[in-house]
């Protein structure tokens, strides 16, 4: 999973870009990295780290030009490494051609295989380079080369291609990814998601649509239908966990999305309790959602430390087993004695709710029922986020009951599959208006390779 950012015709584009992409940090942690280009060649700056630590203001300034595209990182295809950072720049016989993507390839290491064999050398291992090496077999001009790659790549891509002289951006035909447009003074910006376009003070246009390839230049916008859209598949996850909750995805407010899984889970599972807790912070909404349809008290269980970054030392096993937590820790007078209905946004291999549970039972939590507005994740997902391998998802070797007795709840329901498409606004059948639910059902959208 990762988030991308990219602006068209503004005097501060690397800098705009730098705060777009720390907008989408959430969406990615592994390495940032921002293009520019000054119309006559690219300028790249990428690292692993966070935005913060890969750019200095200096850096910033080596990255002229009135357009830029930008990336952060979070590992499913490829090593976490420093060459697998984006954007990627090559050039092929049209000249320099920078990419940034997010999603995952499900045919890529066949595609690779492929290329290799006919004489492609590949320089990182993500499954993103298959596209300028696809790129460099056409050759220019840059759209027709751009959109011959589209046809043969196969899975969940939102991706943005900078030329020396405009923008393309490329979803995938059933668009698993969100990518938006906006709109900022005489120039353009597209992000992952809205509140890159809220940071920069660009107005929301519209959202990418699925197959679509919308090249941005000093000729305006020019959007060329160009794989048959097929049933939309935006990843329910976004809605779940990932995306930032002052974000709106395919018109429907993250935020408001989660508050109503919460409110349709108290409907499917209604339980006699004293207050509602949610793990912070994607359980938060959620739990706000059940505590208004319940009627019962919503409560601040826990505290989230925010400061706990990647490069804090962590406490020695011996310590964490002394109770040392670094993440979360109980609020006590606000628990103590009750009875919980505690909602978190998932489960995936279980290891996370078993200790909080086990954290608030030793701060005196009389009973926890616990609720995930999410059905059980039984499959992994191939389109760009890290839900485990099959062996270690907990739902995909055990039953409700048996989860419930190895996190030690007092009772544990996970949402239908109906509910959570329902609540989150997209229950209609038409073609723009579905969700992708592989990882809870196994039904992939795209054919496997
Ligand atoms: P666990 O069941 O221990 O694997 O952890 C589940 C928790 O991790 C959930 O409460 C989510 O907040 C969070 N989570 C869910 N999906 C992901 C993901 N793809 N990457 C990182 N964290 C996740
Ligand atoms: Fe999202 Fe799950 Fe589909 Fe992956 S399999 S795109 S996580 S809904």
């Amino acid at each position: 999973m990762c988030g991308v950012f990219g602006i068209f015709n503004h005097p501060n584009a690397a800098e705009l870009t730098y705060l777009g992409i720390h907008a989408l940090q959430h969406r990615g942690q592994e390495s940032a990295g921002i293009c520019s280009s000054d119309g006559e060649r690219l300028h790249v700056h990428r690292s692993t780290g966070l935005v913060t630590e890969v750019f200095s203001q200096a850096q910033q300034h080596q990255l002229p030009g009135n357009m830029a595209i930008g990336h952060v990182r979070y590992t499913t295809a490829g090593e976490s490494d420093h060459l697998n950072a984006q954007p990627l720049v090559f050039r092929y016989s049209g000249g320099q051609v920078a990419v940034a993507h997010n999603g995952n390839l499900v045919n890529a290491q066949r595609l690779r295989t492929q290329l290799e064999r006919q004489g492609s050398i590949f320089q990182t291992t993500t499954d993103t380079e298959v596209i300028p090496h696809l790129i460099a077999r056409t050759g220019p001009p840059i759209l027709n080369a751009v959109q011959d790659a589209l046809r043969v790549i196969e899975g969940a891509f939102a991706l943005l291609f900078l030329t020396e002289s405009g923008l393309i951006t490329a979803q995938d035909s059933r668009g698993f990814r969100p990518l938006s447009l906006g709109k900022l003074g005489e120039g353009w910006v597209v992000a992952s998601e809205t509140c890159a376009l809220d940071i920069v003070g660009a107005e929301f246009v519209r959202d990418l649509r699925p197959g679509e390839l919308l090249t941005i230049s000093a000729n305006g916008l020019e959007s060329t239908p160009c794989l048959a859209p097929n049933p939309r598949a935006i990843c329910s996850f976004e809605y779940i966990y990932f995306a930032r909750p002052d974000s709106e995805i395919n018109g429907v407010s993250v935020h408001d999305a989660r508050k109503s899984l919460g409110r349709r889970i108290f409907e499917e599972s209604p339980v006699e309790a004293d207050v509602v807790v949610g793990v912070p912070d994607s359980g938060i909404a959620s739990a706000i959602g059940y505590a208004e349809a319940s009627g019962l008290p919503y409560e601040l269980g826990m505290m989230k430390n925010r400061y706990v970054g990647r490069t804090f030392i962590q406490p020695s096993q011996e310590l964490r087993q002394q109770g040392v937590r670094m993440k979360l820790s109980p609020v006590r007078s606000a628990i103590a004695g009750k009875r919980l209905v505690l909602v978190d946004d998932s489960i995936v291999r279980g290891t996370t709710s078993g200790r909080i549970v086990r954290m608030l039972k030793d701060s005196g939590a009389k009973e926890i029922h616990l609720r995930i507005p999410s059905p059980p994740i039984t499959h992994p997902c191939l389109y760009g986020i890290d839900t485990a391998r099959r062996k270690e998802l907990i739902a995909a070797e055990y039953d409700v009951p048996a989860i419930q007795e190895k996190i030690g709840a007092d009772s544990l329901y996970f949402l239908s599959a109906e509910g959570m498409v329902e609540a989150t606004g997209r229950a209609d059948s038409s073609p723009n208006r579905g969700h992708c639910l592989a990882c809870f059902n196994g039904d992939y959208p795209t054919p496997i390779s």
